[in-house]
C-alpha cells in the first residue's frame, strides 16, 4: 500500500483468499458475472513496461527496471492493424499505454502507423522527461500539424496539487510535468487530464481544482466532462471488494456493455515471448488467466482460463473494485 493510503484511508479488510479462485463460481457458489465483446471500438497497445519514474500506485509496476512487458514494434502493431481490417471490426481508437510510452524506440512509427489508417489515436504519458526531448517534441508537432485532432495526449496529473502529486511521483514531479502539459498546451494538442479519486476529496472539489490549473495553463478543457478528465478510482487487488455474480448487474444498475472488456482489448508482448498476446483490458497485464490468444482472430473464439468463447468471466480484484463497482473504463498512466 503506498503512503498516501496508510496516511488518508481507513483500514480496510484484505482480500479474503477464497474469491477471485474459480472463473465460474464465486466464494458462495454464484455464477460469477461474465462481459462479451461488442464492437471491438478501441484497441490498446501497451509499449512496454519501462517507464522514468515509479509510481508507488502503478497498477502496472513500470520503473526504470520493469521491462516484464516488452516495447512493441511496427511489425506487432501492423499485424493486428491489418487484422482489424481483414476482420472488418470497425474499430474507431488506438490506444497506447505503457510504461511510458515515449520510451519505445519505435513510438513514432508505431503512431504513424494508426494515423494513417485514419485511426483516432490516444497515448497515455506523464509528459516528463522522455516526452520533453527536442526529437521526440519535433515529431510530435510534425504528427499534430498533420492529424490535428485525431490525436489526443492524455497526461496523467494523480492531483492538481504538487505537493499530493509528488507524493506518489516524487519531487518535482510535478513541476515537470506541468511543464510539459504547457509546451502541449502552448502548441494545441488535444490534451485529456487523467486524475485519481484517492484524496479522501469529494468529486466537485477535485474537478475545481483541475479547473483552476486548466486556467494557469490556458488549457480549454471541460474538467466537469469525464471524457476529458478522468478520475480514476484505485486499483489495490489486497483490499478485500464482493465478487461479481450474474444477478449483480441488475442489483447494482450496472449495464455489461459499459465495462471496457465490452468495447476493448490490449495487445502486450511479454519480455521473452516471440509473439504479443490479446488481453481483454489494460487493467489485467499479468493474470495469464486472462490470455486470449496470439491475434485478435483467435480472441474471439478462444476458450481458456478466465476466458469463455471470447467472453471475459470477472475472475479478478480489479474487475469488481474498479470496473464494476468503481466505475473506472480506461487505463492509467
Ligand atoms: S478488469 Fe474490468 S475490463 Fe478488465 S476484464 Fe475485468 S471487468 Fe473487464
Ligand atoms: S503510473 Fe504511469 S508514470 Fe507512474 S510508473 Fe506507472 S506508467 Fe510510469
Amino acid at each position: 500500500m503506498n503512503q498516501i493510503s496508510k496516511t488518508i484511508e481507513p483500514a480496510r479488510a484484505s482480500l479474503d483468499p477464497r474469491k477471485f479462485t474459480d472463473p465460474d463460481v464465486t466464494a458462495s457458489g454464484a455464477v460469477r458475472a461474465s462481459v462479451t465483446l461488442g464492437k471491438l471500438e478501441t484497441l490498446w497497445f501497451n509499449t512496454g513496461t519501462l517507464c522514468n519514474i515509479e509510481c508507488g500506485h502503478c497498477y502496472i509496476a513500470s520503473s526504470p527496471i520493469n521491462d516484464r512487458l516488452s516495447y512493441l514494434t511496427l511489425s506487432d502493431v501492423s499485424s493486428f492493424l491489418d487484422e482489424i481490417e481483414t476482420l472488418g471490426l470497425g474499430t474507431r481508437e488506438i490506444g497506447f499505454t505503457g510504461g511510458e510510452p515515449f520510451m519505445n524506440p519505435d513510438i513514432f512509427a508505431l503512431l504513424e502507423a494508426s494515423l494513417k489508417r485514419g485511426y483516432e489515436v490516444l497515448v497515455l504519458t506523464n509528459a516528463m522527461q522522455p516526452m520533453q526531448r527536442s526529437p521526440i517534441q519535433n515529431r510530435l508537432l510534425e504528427l499534430n500539424a498533420v492529424y490535428g485532432d485525431k490525436l489526443t495526449l492524455r497526461v496523467s496529473l494523480d492531483h492538481y496539487t504538487a505537493a499530493k502529486h509528488d507524493v506518489e511521483r516524487g519531487p518535482g514531479a510535478f513541476s515537470k510535468t506541468f511543464e510539459g502539459l504547457q509546451w502541449l498546451v502552448d502548441h494545441q494538442f488535444c490534451i485529456d487530464i487523467a486524475g485519481r479519486t484517492c484524496w479522501d476529496e469529494l468529486e466537485p472539489l477535485s474537478r475545481a481544482g483541475y479547473e483552476r490549473l486548466s486556467e494557469d495553463l490556458g488549457l480549454t478543457i471541460d474538467a466537469y466532462d469525464p471524457t476529458h478528465l478522468i478520475l480514476f478510482p484505485e486499483m489495490d487487488e489486497n483490499i478485500d471488494v464482493p465478487e461479481i455474480t450474474t444477478e449483480c448487474w441488475d442489483i447494482l444498475g450496472k449495464n455489461p456493455s459499459d465495462v471496457m472488456c465490452a468495447s476493448s482489448r490490449m495487445i502486450v508482448k511479454r519480455k521473452g515471448a516471440s509473439q504479443p498476446q490479446v488481453l481483454p483490458c489494460t487493467l489485467l497485464p499479468y493474470d495469464t488467466q486472462f490470455e486470449m490468444g496470439e491475434t485478435l482472430a483467435q480472441s474471439l473464439t478462444r476458450t481458456r482460463g478466465a476466458i469463455d468463447h471470447g467472453a471475459v468471466k470477472l475472475n479478478h480484484p480489479n474487475c469488481a473494485k474498479f470496473c464494476v463497482l468503481g466505475g473506472g473504463s480506461c487505463t492509467v498512466s
